[in-house]
């Protein structure tokens, strides 16, 4: 670990890895620390990634894919089963990834580009200078250095603190963090090449329930569920374990995973001076699936980019660093997010009576593929009448 890089990097989730590999990529000195003592373990995630999304980052890899999905369902809260088949995606569906091996070839990408990584090393404060970002604290083993920097990304997930130390306000009000709590599940009954959605007030309020195989007989079983409908024997665990006990009464749970995910819009704003925010510290998952994999991957990547350009012009005051705060609200990826924003909240008001018509109505549809914005523009034209609920947003779909 030197004193002075380009560019520091908090956290080796995708978000700093892409950050790190861009940066260094362009030239730039680069460095990621990561607190935790391993890359990508614990994983924190139901591994689930679109195929194409993940393309645009990384060829596929036998020894980080776990289950090539060709399928998917959604069940609605009456029981009935919409089934997806990939037919309608041509064959592209998604992935569900090993986390622990993913992540690790991520920043492993970034260190063969030339990005220094450092690991059980934790961000601890920020270096400020004049109001402005200058660098960080690192703790390690005991010691802490100062490290200074020209731009510090942040990359520190959904528990992000860096940001909040800069002045940030990384706020997640509770009704829109959503609790969730995974099991690792093996010796389980299941359709290995399809993921399954869980839906209903009673199964999971204002969330999901989620089956994503692993392999043969394994899978990530897991809920997501809203904070403020947490509570005493309504915790998210309580709902997953009585739908385990129901739907996999002999599967043996191989590894626990608590976990957070925000369902909020994104920060205000994304960059400060010297600071640039990423992935799940920047709040820039999909509010309406609570995937963050490939959003954050863009974002990290985009910051890398981003910062390449200011540290060569001289100029890494906000307002030059604004470029890339804009540049992915206008992305494809940042409208999705608004507009998902939305189709959740309009969503997680409704009724089970309601998620059944929506869910037994688009099951008759011929869909072409299952993208969810294809999902949501077809369950607009089965549902006339959510053109005056959605008002303004749905038009702008049809
Ligand atoms: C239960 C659950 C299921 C999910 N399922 C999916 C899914 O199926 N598909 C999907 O796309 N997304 C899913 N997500 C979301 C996904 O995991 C995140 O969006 C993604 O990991 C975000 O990447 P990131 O790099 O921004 O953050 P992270 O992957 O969280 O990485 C941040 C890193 O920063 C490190 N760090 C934090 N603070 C510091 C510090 N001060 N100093 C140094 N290092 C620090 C952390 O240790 C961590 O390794 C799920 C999340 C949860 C909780």
């Amino acid at each position: 670990m030197k004193s002075k890089y380009d560019v520091l990097i908090v956290g080796g989730g995708p978000a700093g890895a892409l950050a790190g590999r861009t940066a260094a990529e362009k030239g730039l000195s680069a460095l990621i620390v990561e607190k935790r003592p391993a890359i990508g373990a614990p994983v924190r995630c139901a591994e689930g990634i679109g195929k194409e999304a993940l393309h645009e980052f990384i060829d596929p890899d036998p020894r980080w894919i776990s289950a090539d999905m060709t399928g998917a369902a959604i069940v609605a809260p009456d029981g009935f089963v919409m089934r997806l088949d990939s037919a309608m995606a041509g064959g592209k569906v998604g992935y569900v990834l090993d986390r622990k091996i993913f992540d690790r070839e991520l920043v492993w990408k970034a260190s063969e580009a030339g990005a220094d990584v450092a690991v059980k090393s934790r961000a601890a404060a920020p270096i400020m200078e004049n109001g402005a970002v200058k660098g960080a604290k690192i703790e390690f083993a005991g010691k802490t250095t100062d490290v200074k920097a020209d731009v510090v990304i942040a990359a520190d997930g959904v528990e992000s603190k860096f940001s909040k130390w800069c002045g940030i306000d990384t706020t997640i009000p509770v009704r829109e963090i959503m609790s969730s709590v995974q099991y690792v599940m093996t010796d389980i009954d299941i359709d290995e090449h399809a993921t399954i959605f869980y839906m209903g007030n009673d199964v999971a309020p204002e969330g999901y329930l989620w089956v994503f195989p692993k392999g043969k007989r394994s899978a990530n079983v897991g809920i997501g569920i809203s904070g403020k409908k947490s509570g005493d024997g309504h915790r998210a665990k309580d709902y997953l374990d009585k739908f385990v006990k129901k739907t996999f009464p002999d599967g043996k749970t191989i590894e626990y995973i608590p976990g957070g995910v925000s369902v909020c819009r994104p920060l205000d704003c994304t960059v400060a001076d010297g600071l640039m925010i990423t992935g799940d510290a920047a709040r820039v998952v999909d509010p309406l699936t609570g995937g963050g994999i490939y959003n954050a991957m863009y974002t990290g990547r985009l910051a890398g980019e981003v910062a390449a350009e200011c540290i060569e012009k001289g100029d890494v005051s906000k307002k030059a660093l604004m470029k890339y705060d804009r540049a992915w609200r206008e992305s494809k990826m940042g409208k999705g997010i608004e507009r998902n924003y939305h189709i959740k909240e309009y969503l997680i008001k409704q009724p089970d009576t309601k998620l059944n018509d929506i869910i037994h109505s688009v099951s008759k549809i011929d869909m072409q593929d299952f993208s969810t914005i294809t999902l949501i523009k077809e369950i607009i034209k089965a549902n006339p009448k959510l053109v005056l609920e959605l008002g303004a947003l749905a038009a702008s779909l049809r």
